[in-house]
């Protein structure tokens, strides 16, 4: 029997970096201690106030069918939010809840896109953004973005692309590269999209997460706000990766097929988890504070470490629980690095390769360890890379 090719080509092929990763996690299992920097999974769990909400709203009968949409408390929360945010004026009929970040770029993209369709990225990206793209059946089409422009795209090379493309998506606070877009990066890049008629698709899970500069949702530049869709999500600011909850901001008309959509893939979200949400939303910032302090203060003990030395670069980490290190000095590819790390230290990092051509030469560390061992980690790091940059 034959698989779509849709879905046996989903992922790219060939090696994508992630085999330090995998390879990391077979160490664990063996019982071996490794120090893991990979993945963006918070060291502290969901805050218990949220679980007692979430508890009390399954105790209270809120385990049947949500409404599809999104419960209309959790929708005007977001709403609101987002009004408060950006100033755009959001009602409840602009949001779509979905199960998390990474359900609300695949329905994005499936709203915008037809087969065959070109979906423009910026490349370093987060791993399954092509994979994505080509879940919908469009061809992913990345834009390179450049180190020694600390990872700040430039629209001109976007627009050198745009032409006939349906859509950009974007990621600020970006992950993997901790860059924050500046006002002139998402003017330029709102110019093209309204140039070559894009939908903009603008990934901000991580807007708690800015420790230099400010957050500004493209969705609320001249223009933009009928053509962006804005993915949301409570796992990085609220710890909560596991309850899969995240949404789409949008046109009221995108939000209607999208309902669509949900109604015949997901069918919603528990709304005992939505309950939870909508908890936690109404604690304002305090809560998300709580949970972004840890990579604010090790990303300020990581420039600490990094200053005075050559042998690591550390791309200016403006947001997001990520260092991007350029490790290019050593001769070394990214994964060579980190494989090479992973062998003699026990420390696991990822590749930059695995994030696109664009950080060849580069590793990404999560600051998702405690404090001491974070440093401690990074000092050997360092030390590791010390001699071959010699
Ligand atoms: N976008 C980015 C840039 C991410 O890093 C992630 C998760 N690591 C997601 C989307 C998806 O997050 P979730 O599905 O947990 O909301």
């Amino acid at each position: 029997m034959q698989l779509s090719h849709r879905i046996t080509h989903l992922t790219g092929g060939g090696s994508d970096g992630w085999d330090v990763f995998y390879k990391a996690r077979r160490m664990i299992a063996e019982g071996q201690d490794v120090i893991e920097l990979t993945i963006g999974e918070h060291d502290i769990r969901t805050d218990p106030v949220i679980l007692d909400a979430m508890h009390r709203a399954a105790l209270g009968g809120h385990t049947g069918y949500a409404m599809v949409p999104g419960t209309p408390g959790l929708r005007d929360a977001v709403a609101d939010r987002l009004t408060a945010r950006t100033g755009v004026p959001t009602t409840r009929d602009n949001i779509l809840i979905t199960p998390g970040g990474q359900s609300a770029l695949f329905a994005s993209h499936h709203a915008v896109c037809d087969e065959g369709d070109r979906a423009l990225f910026l490349d370093p990206y987060y791993a399954t953004y092509p994979g994505t793209i080509r879940s919908v059946g469009a061809v992913p089409v990345p834009v390179p973005t450049h180190a020694e422009d600390a990872f700040q795209p430039r629209p001109d090379d976007i627009a050198r692309l745009a032409s006939g493309a349906k859509s950009l998506l974007i990621n600020t606070p970006n992950n993997p590269t901790g860059t924050v877009y500046s006002r002139q990066t998402l003017e330029g890049i709102a110019s093209v999209c309204i140039e070559n008629d894009l939908w903009l698709i603008s990934d901000e899970v991580y807007d708690t997460q800015v420790w230099q500069g400010a957050h500004l949702s493209p969705r609320a530049l001249p223009g933009m706000t009928d053509r962006t869709l804005v993915v949301g999500s409570m796992s990085k600011s609220h710890a909560m990766t596991g309850s899969r909850i995240g949404w789409i901001a949008g046109p009221e008309e995108v939000i209607q097929t999208l309902i669509t959509l949900a109604t015949h893939t997901t069918y919603g979200v528990a709304g005992f988890i939505q309950d939870a949400a909508e908890f936690a939303l109404a604690q304002g910032t305090a809560l998300e504070d709580e949970v972004s302090a840890p990579f604010r203060r090790r990303r300020a003990l990581a420039q600490d470490i990094l200053e005075g030395q050559n042998a690591v670069g550390l791309i200016p980490a403006q947001g997001a629980m990520y260092l991007m290190l350029d490790i290019r000095t050593t001769g070394l590819s990214g994964e060579d690095f980190a494989n090479r790390l992973l062998d003699a230290h026990r420390i696991a990092v990822m590749p930059g390769e695995s994030f696109g051509q664009s950080a060849a030469g580069h590793v990404r560390v999560a600051m998702t360890i405690d404090d001491d061992r974070f440093a401690e980690a990074l000092r050997v790091l360092v030390d590791f890379a010390a001699p071959l940059s010699d």
